[in-house]
C-alpha cells in the first residue's frame, strides 16, 4: 500500500531523489519516495565521482572517508587525470599528496551505479520516507491546490495526493513532461555511450581517469574510468549538436576508436568488452531554465544540472538534492508551496556551476568547435599544467571535506 496523502512525493530514486529523502529525514519531514527500479539497478553512466559527490557524502556522516563511504562495495581510487590530445601526446596529472599532507584522499573515486545508487538508497531513513521501489508514476495531476499523483505498482494503481512533488526522475522526467515542458536544445544536451570492459592495456597504476579528445569528433571526449577488478568504464560522449549538424554514429565512432585507432586501439588488442555499447543523454546546465514552479522541484538531471565541462551529474544532482530539502523544509514551515517560494532555487541549486556555465557559453559562442582541436592540443601541453592542477587540487579537496555547503533561501 501507498499512503494517500504525505507532504512531499519524490519521484525517482537516484542520487537526486536519494539526497533529497536523506536530507528531508534529517529535518524530520516525512514523504514519500518512490523509484519505477528495484535497486541494486544499473544506470548509464561513466561512474565517475568528482568531489562534489564526497562533499555531500560529508554532510551526510562528517566522519566518512572514502573507505568508510563505500565499505565493502568496490571501487578504485584515482589520483589524477591523463589527457589525450587530438595529436595523441599523453599528459598525466598525478595529484597523489604527500605522506605528511592532511588530505590522504583521491581526486575521484569510480565505482559502478549499480553499487552506489544501491549505497545511497541503503541511507534512506525509514523513519521519515516511506520508500516503494518497482513504483512507477504514471499521471501527475493538479488537484485542490496540490497534486495527485498517480502509481502502478505490481499491476495495481495507487493516488496519492500531497503539497508538493520532487522531480527526481532523470532526463525522460515525467514530473517535468507534466507540469512543465520538456524541450532539448541541442547546444545544451549531450548523448554519451557507455560499454564495461575487462584487461584494457596502459593504464596508470594510479588509476587514472582517461580522456582523449579525438581530433575528428570535438566538442566531446572517449573515457577510461578504471574499475576495480581489472575492469574499466569505457564510453563517448559528445554535444548533440555537433552529432546531429556532422551526422555523427555515435556508436560506429567508438567501435572505430577501440579497433582502429592509432593511439586507442592496441590498448583493446586483448581487452574483452563486458556488455553492448548503452546510450543515454545528458541534459547539461549551460542553458538557463526553470527547475520549480508551484508545488514542484527538479533535482539532478530533471532539472538540467550537468556540468557542461565535463559531463559530470552526480555530484551536481546530489547537491541539487541537499539544497532542495533545504527550500522544502523553508515551504513547509511557513506553509507555502507556490512558485515565489522556491524563487532563488535555481540560484542555489546551480552556484557552483557558475564559471564552467559561463565558460562553456563563452567559448561556445565562437564556434569552438572549429578550433578545439588547436586550444586542447596547446593548454594540456603546457608546461605549468601539472602544478595548476596540484593546486586546484588542494583547494577542491579542502572545499569537499572542510566548507559546508551553503544556502541562501
Ligand atoms: C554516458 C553517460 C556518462 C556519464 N558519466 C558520468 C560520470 O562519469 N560522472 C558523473 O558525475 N556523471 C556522469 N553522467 C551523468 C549522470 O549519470 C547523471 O547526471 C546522474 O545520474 C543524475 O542523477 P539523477 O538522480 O538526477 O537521475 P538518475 O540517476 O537518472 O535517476 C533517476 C531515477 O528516476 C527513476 N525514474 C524515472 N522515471 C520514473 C517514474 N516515472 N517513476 C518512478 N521512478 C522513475 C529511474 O529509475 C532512476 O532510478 C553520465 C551520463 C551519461 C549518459
Amino acid at each position: 500500500m501507498i499512503s494517500t496523502q504525505t507532504p512531499v512525493c519524490i519521484i525517482g530514486a537516484g542520487p537526486g531523489g536519494a539526497t533529497t529523502s536523506i536530507f528531508l529525514s534529517k529535518q524530520k519531514i516525512p514523504h514519500i519516495i518512490v523509484d519505477k527500479d528495484v535497486f541494486p539497478r544499473d544506470k548509464i553512466c561513466g561512474d565517475g565521482l568528482d568531489l562534489k559527490v564526497m562533499r555531500v557524502l560529508k554532510h551526510i556522516d562528517p566522519t566518512i572517508t572514502p573507505e568508510t563511504i563505500f565499505g565493502k562495495q568496490p571501487f578504485s581510487r584515482s589520483w589524477g587525470t591523463r589527457f589525450i590530445t587530438p595529436s595523441g601526446y599523453y599528459r598525466d596529472i598525478v595529484c597523489k599528496p604527500k605522506a605528511d599532507s592532511p588530505f590522504q584522499y583521491p581526486t575521484f573515486c569510480v565505482s559502478k551505479r549499480f553499487n552506489f545508487d544501491q549505497f545511497l538508497v541503503d541511507k534512506l531513513d525509514k523513519t521519515y520516507a516511506e520508500v516503494h521501489f518497482g513504483t512507477k508514476a504514471t499521471k501527475i495531476e493538479r488537484k485542490n491546490g496540490g497534486i495527485e499523483v498517480t502509481f502502478e505498482k505490481e499491476g495495481n494503481v495507487y493516488k496519492t495526493f500531497c503539497n508538493l512533488i520532487v522531480g527526481a526522475d532523470g532526463d525522460h522526467s515525467v514530473v517535468l513532461r507534466e507540469l512543465d515542458e520538456r524541450k532539448i536544445d541541442r547546444k545544451h544536451y549531450a548523448a554519451g555511450l557507455r560499454q564495461y570492459w575487462k584487461n584494457v592495456e596502459g593504464i596508470h597504476e594510479d588509476k587514472l581517469i582517461e580522456v582523449y579528445f579525438k581530433k575528428e569528433y570535438p566538442v566531446g571526449y572517449f573515457w577510461i574510468f578504471p574499475l576495480p577488478n581489472n575492469e574499466a568504464n569505457v564510453g563517448f560522449g559528445m554535444l548533440s549538436d555537433i552529432v546531429s549538424k556532422q551526422k555523427v554514429n555515435l556508436k560506429a565512432c567508438m567501435r572505430d576508436i577501440i579497433e582502429n585507432d592509432a593511439v586507442m586501439s592496441p590498448r583493446f588488442k586483448n581487452a574483452t568488452p563486458l556488455e553492448e555499447m548503452k546510450g543515454w543523454g545528458l541534459p547539461l546546465a549551460s542553458r538557463q531554465k526553470k527547475a520549480a514552479g508551484d508545488n514542484y522541484l527538479l533535482v539532478g538531471d530533471a532539472a538540467s544540472a550537468i556540468n557542461p565541462v565535463t559531463g559530470e551529474g552526480i555530484g551536481t544532482a546530489m547537491v541539487s538534492g541537499f539544497v532542495a530539502a533545504r527550500f522544502i523544509a523553508h515551504a513547509i514551515q511557513n506553509q507555502r508551496f507556490t512558485e515565489d517560494v522556491f524563487k532563488n532555487y535555481d540560484r542555489e541549486m546551480t552556484r557552483r556551476l557558475q564559471s564552467e556555465i559561463k565558460n562553456f557559453n563563452f567559448f561556445m559562442s565562437f564556434r569552438f568547435e572549429k578550433w578545439i582541436n588547436w586550444f586542447v592540443e596547446v593548454a594540456i601541453r603546457l608546461p605549468f599544467m601539472s602544478q595548476y592542477f596540484a593546486y586546484q587540487n588542494r583547494n577542491w579537496l579542502d572545499t569537499a571535506f572542510n566548507k559546508p555547503i551553503e544556502v541562501n533561501i
